[in-house]
């Protein structure tokens, strides 16, 4: 029995799907204006965990994920630049080339970090012609209005808006959420923004309102329901997106289609860096690049964001960073030996004390994604000198199909070139007798996060 919490019932909910054994899933995806700082990469974690427990769930996941490329404001509140027209003229490129830039980045983080591609990435800008029909829908429908700077959604025709927030939100809706004049209610949000007078854009179309570009909120609602139909299972963000961006979605999709548009909505919490936000804004924010190129592993990150459970926030930190790296080395070290190790099963109690694991296994990730007590029990079955090596090997290999940690093709650390270099002129003085030098350069090689230790087949680099 597989729970997930619903943020629109704040309740843990048994998960049943729609249709028998076939889920529907959309996450919705990057804003393509620079890399993915690894605040949003928990993000993208989350959900690949989430997909993995579905399939080990013997579930079939149809998931989709948009690239958002064009509409995405630096203020939430409609004002400010598109982000990927900001971003454009900053670095002399055009807004295309920087958002087919950073999706490539993307893709590659995703695949560094073992993170499942969806079966579709759909672009923002490929799904114009959808959005315009969408609005004009709800124009039909009365749901909108026009000002002076686009076509706006009126949030007070709908009486079930803010089906996300909590309670005490709902109370004086609108209260956090500033005015912008000309908006008839504060929550209001555009559907569809004029191109700014006297500017020319680069990314506008002709719609029957103007030219202009769509607003951030529907490109979701259209590209989940065109690929996953109305409605859907699980639709997934991170916990910035309730108040605004899906609570916005799931308005769209109700005014025009009288449904609500997914029966679960999973959101995880923040990574933060001394207690806020990872955000781009704040410039405090980390890539996964940042990561490798201080020696990191990218799934010593993974690792990191499995310790914690996804809807508690993760404060980053290099020496938690490190602390991950340090357990996910030694993982492999175990693991190197029990697949060296004999002992085939013989007794049947010992399959069953495996079958224990098995089940704890399946009951934490089926309790929410409780990946932090899933590995507590890897690291069990891993002590556990009652279970022969070859069946302790297989059902780790088993629960790699969640963790992805790559434990089947365990990958040793990349050594840095500049560090092999320093290694190779620390032999030459060995061999010439110069040992003060070799000893000083051994230091160096210390300071810099890596050791050296001679053995008798040769010297053997190591991380820290
Ligand atoms: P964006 O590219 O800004 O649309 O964000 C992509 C995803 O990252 C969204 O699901 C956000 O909710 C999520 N996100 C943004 N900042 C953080 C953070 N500091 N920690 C975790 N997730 C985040
Ligand atoms: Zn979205």
């Amino acid at each position: 029995m597989l729970k997930l919490y619903n943020t629109l019932s704040r309740k843990k909910e048994v998960f049943k799907p729609l249709k028998d054994r076939i889920v529907g899933l959309y996450t919705c995806g990057p804003t393509v204006y620079w890399y993915a700082h690894i605040g949003n990469l928990r993000t993208y974690l989350f959900e690949d965990i989430l997909k993995r427990v579905l399939i080990y769930n013997n579930y079939r996941v149809k998931h989709i994920m948009n690239i958002t490329d064009v509409g995405h404001l630096t203020s939430d509140q409609d004002t400010g630049e598109d982000k990927v027209e900001k971003a454009a003229k900053k670095e002399g490129k055009t807004a295309w080339q920087i958002a087919r830039f950073y999706e490539r980045a993307f893709k590659k983080d995703l695949k560094l970090l073992n993170i499942q591609k969806p079966d579709n990435f759909i672009r923002a800008t490929e799904t114009i012609n959808d959005q315009i029909k969408l609005i004009k829908i709800l124009e039909k429908k009365g749901f909108t209005y026009q000002t002076s700077d686009g076509i706006y959604f009126n949030t007070s025709k709908l009486k079930s808006y803010g089906r996300l927030w909590p309670k005490k939100i709902q109370l004086k809706a609108g209260a956090r959420i500033r005015m912008i004049k000309e908006k008839k209610n504060p929550t209001d949000f555009a559907l569809w923004k004029f191109s700014p007078k006297n500017v020319k854009r680069q990314m506008e179309w002709n719609s029957p309102w103007g030219k202009g570009f769509p607003g951030w909120h529907t490109e979701c609602v259209v590209m989940s329901i065109k690929k996953l139909g109305i409605p859907f299972d699980i639709h997934c963000g991170g916990v910035d997106h309730i108040l605004i961006h899906h609570t916005n979605e799931i308005a769209q999709a109700e005014a025009a289609y009288g449904k609500l548009m997914a029966k679960y909505w999973l959101h995880s919490e923040f990574i933060t860096v001394e207690g806020r936000k990872m955000a781009k804004s704040l410039g405090n924010i980390f890539t996964l690049n940042d990561l490798i190129e201080k020696s990191f592993n990218p799934l010593a990150f993974r690792y990191l964001c499995l310790q914690t459970h996804y809807r508690s926030k993760l404060n980053f930190s290099w020496q938690g960073l490190q602390a991950s790296q340090n357990a996910l080395n030694n993982l492999y070290q175990k693991i190197k030996e029990i697949k060296k190790g004999k002992g085939k099963l013989t007794s049947r109690s010992i399959s069953k004390r495996s079958q224990t694991y098995q089940k704890k296994f399946l009951n934490s990730i089926n309790d929410d994604l409780n990946t932090p007590r899933a590995l507590g029990t890897l690291w069990q079955l891993i002590e556990d000198q009652k279970i022969a090596d070859q069946e302790k090997y297989q059902l780790i290999l088993n629960f790699d199909r969640i963790f992805a940690l790559n434990l089947k093709k365990i990958k040793t650390i990349r050594i840095p070139e500049k560090i092999k270099e320093l290694a190779k002129r620390r032999e030459k003085f060995r061999k010439e007798g110069k040992f003060k030098q070799a000893d000083e350069i051994r230091e160096k090689i210390k300071s810099l996060g890596y050791f050296l230790e001679d053995t008798e087949k040769g010297t053997k680099i190591k991380k820290l």
